[in-house]
């Protein structure tokens, strides 16, 4: 799934009235799991039921301007931010006492708030990069070089393309070689593609902001406006042989393995010997190249570009990946086209946000022992542990009660549902950074280093057993994810705090929310696309045709559905892109609800605050998804976002649901009431 109004909690009385001052905080404040005050009682449940649980908290959590969006998650997020801030200072002070994970997170946070060393070296951390590009004589100079580049930058969203690895899908017990498309600066192929007007206007600011990064390196305004020129024609051309995010759905769509001589076949002007050695791997010799399209692309770009613009397109892209972590004149410019034209930011983050995101994602884990052992107990690991268990069952009890499907199908779904792995919390053991060097004062140094380290960590993967115990986020992150090849389903500490879980609470609003999210994780491996791999991993058809047509239909109304939700101005969800979220969204809460029914079935469960315990079950469901949006961030959501907006997640959930309609006693005819019912699971 995929992703602050105590901001005032860790201020003393005494300073209220001081300008707002935003400090770490020792601990995370404590927001309930369902709350009243979030909610609008003036507004009828049965009509618009996200805006009955919401109303209040969008209207008291106005959008803060350093962000794109404002939500229950994002407001967690920052708060998380604001308490790993003290971590890291706590951490930064130089102290013997320090432990070696200690020293890494809080010399790698010093060396980030160093503004005045950052700010002193300008542009100057990119100089050995665009020297070696300036260097290079012929075409097949340009493959070591990228090698070199793809290590220290951020692996799939690379320049020119991705490589990294990954399962295998047809055999999810080993690790190949992946190489796919990649290297756009805006955010989808859409963006060069389509031609309405806004998106012409969007192309124009983005090829004043190219000229701009290529002012800022010393270039004169007429050769940056040119370059410019030359960045949109290599991107667009990119762009035409990308598939859409749609496409990249199907893993039939993305999965053509290929030895090393028919990789080079694909791109013979590419020097991949050279591209490999310098990535540490030389003997590759099975790669899935996700989109052959993509790289026959580049091969006739490798020939119809002249060395100087291929070299043009490299310097922009290197400006652009590391914009964020040089001085203020390329982290204003990147700001300025990225956050605030794109997506409506009003003000950049303050740059104790910024470094403890950056440490967080680098170090994730490191910082993540720190924060587990301070927010995460074992009682609150072995209840959520318990909730999941109960929401597996409940799926067993759901899929052997489906009308739709055959005997033969349910049995391998069982099989599968079975076989889903739950990682709670945090991994069983922790990664290993002692080789990553972080050295006080040198912030683009460790940067790098610690990338380089993520890259390597990647590639070594290769020709390995498979790691089961890796997880993909890191314990702070407020979110979750079910991982196809792994059958695994990902809960880390962050999202398991209060409001989303909360201990003090009973079960009812706890099963709404949590409970949902864990339903949703684990429908993930039955829909559109999870279900297209066995219970090992594999891409492997296990459905008998009239089973899959059966579900397809089920899922097909879905999409109907959301299709008829508008986002934003006259853009409606592209329902082809959220199918997998929405039927997620709709199992979930319908497992939640038969979890939470199974759980608490012969206790004398009460009302509280007026509210009967299966609404409050429900509030606690639409109190997950509060949120507030810029309109330009709904746009680009729009196009790159597989999940619909907060409001149709719950709305169009609860007009599916019978339990809904009855705990709310709504009536047919009310528009939370569909008359045609979706229902997958
Ligand atoms: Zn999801």
């Amino acid at each position: 799934m995929v992703v602050l109004s105590a901001l005032c909690a860790a201020q003393s009385p005494d300073t209220m009235a001081a300008p707002k001052q935003e400090t770490p905080l020792q601990a995370l404040p404590y927001t309930p799991g369902l709350d009243v005050d979030s909610m609008d009682r003036s507004v009828d449940p049965c009509v618009d039921f996200y805006t009955y649980s919401c109303g209040g908290w969008n209207k008291q959590n106005p959008i803060p301007p350093d962000q794109a969006s404002w939500s229950v998650y994002g407001k967690l997020t920052d708060e998380n931010q604001r308490f790993i801030w003290g971590i890291l200072e706590d951490a930064a002070r130089p102290s013997p006492s320090r432990n070696a994970v200690q020293q890494k997170i809080g010399d790698f946070f010093s060396s980030c708030m160093d503004e005045a060393a950052i700010e002193k070296a300008g542009a100057a951390p990119l100089e050995p990069a665009l020297r070696e590009l300036a260097a290079i004589k012929d075409v097949s100079g340009l493959a070591p070089w990228l090698a070199g580049q793809h290590l220290v930058t951020f692996g799939y969203t690379s320049m020119m393309f991705g490589f990294g690895s990954s399962q295998d899908l047809a055999d999810s017990t080993q690790v190949i070689a992946f190489a796919s498309s990649g290297g756009l600066g805006l955010p989808d192929r859409d963006y060069y593609l389509k031609t309405d007007a806004r998106m012409q206007e969007t192309r124009k600011r983005y090829m004043a902001h190219v000229q701009q990064m290529f002012e800022l390196l010393g270039d004169s305004p007429t050769q940056a406006a040119q370059e410019a020129q030359t960045v949109m024609r290599i991107e667009t051309a990119m762009a035409k042989a990308s598939l859409s995010r749609v496409e990249l759905r199907d893993p039939y769509k993305i999965f053509h393995k290929m030895n090393r001589v028919e990789l080079q076949a694909l791109t013979p002007s590419f020097n991949w010997n050279a591209y490999l050695a310098t990535s540490g791997v030389p003997g590759l010799q099975t790669f899935n190249v996700t989109e052959p399209e993509f790289f026959k692309e580049l091969e006739t770009l490798l020939k119809s570009e002249s060395l100087e613009n291929l070299k043009t397109y490299f310097r922009w892209q290197v400006v652009r990946q590391n914009a964020p972590y040089l001085s203020t004149p390329f982290v204003t410019a990147n700001f300025d086209f990225y956050r605030k034209y794109l997506q409506g930011t009003e003000q950049i983050r303050p740059r104790w946000k910024r470094c403890v995101q950056l440490v967080d994602y680098q170090l994730g884990e490191a910082v993540g022992q720190v924060y587990v052992a301070r927010t995460f107990s074992p009682d609150l690991k072995a209840r959520t542990l318990k909730m999941t268990k109960e929401i597996e069952a409940a799926m067993g009890q759901e899929i052997t009660a489906l009308d739709w499907m055959g005997a033969e199908t349910k049995q391998r779904a069982l099989e599968k549902l079975h076989a889903v792995v739950n990682k709670i919390g945090y991994p069983d053991r922790w990664r290993d950074y002692s080789s990553v060097n972080i050295v006080r004062g040198d912030f683009f140094g460790n940067f790098e280093r610690a990338t380089a380290f993520e890259s390597r960590r990647e590639l070594d993967k290769i020709g390995k057993p498979v790691d089961h115990g890796e997880w993909q986020m890191p314990p702070a992150t407020v979110n979750a994810y079910y991982d196809q090849q792994m059958n695994d389903i990902n809960f880390p500490a962050g999202v398991l705090q209060p409001p989303l879980f909360d201990p003090r609470m009973d079960d009812a609003p706890n099963y709404g929310n949590t409970g949902s999210t864990i339903g949703h994780e684990l429908t993930h491996g039955f829909d559109d696309e999870g279900r297209l791999f066995d219970a090992q991993g594999n891409l492997r058809d296990w459905w008998t045709k009239q089973d899959a047509a059966a579900f397809e239909k089920r899922a097909q109304c879905v999409v109907d559905q959301y299709a008829q939700y508008v986002v934003v101005d006259d853009i409606h969800i592209n329902s082809k892109l959220t199918e997998g979220e929405d039927v997620a969204d709709l199992g979930g809460s319908v497992l939640a609800y038969l979890a939470w029914f199974n759980e608490t079935k012969g206790q004398k469960l009460k009302s509280s605050g007026g509210f009967t315990p299966e609404q409050r079950f429900f509030i606690g469901f639409g109190q997950w998804a509060c949120e507030n949006q810029r309109p330009e961030n709904l746009r680009m959501h729009a196009i790159t976002d597989p999940h619909s907006p907060g409001k149709y997640r719950i709305n169009g959930v609860v007009t599916n649901m019978p339990e809904f309609q009855q705990a709310f006693q709504c009536k047919a005819g009310q528009p939370m009431v569909r008359a045609h019912r979706c229902k997958v699971w």
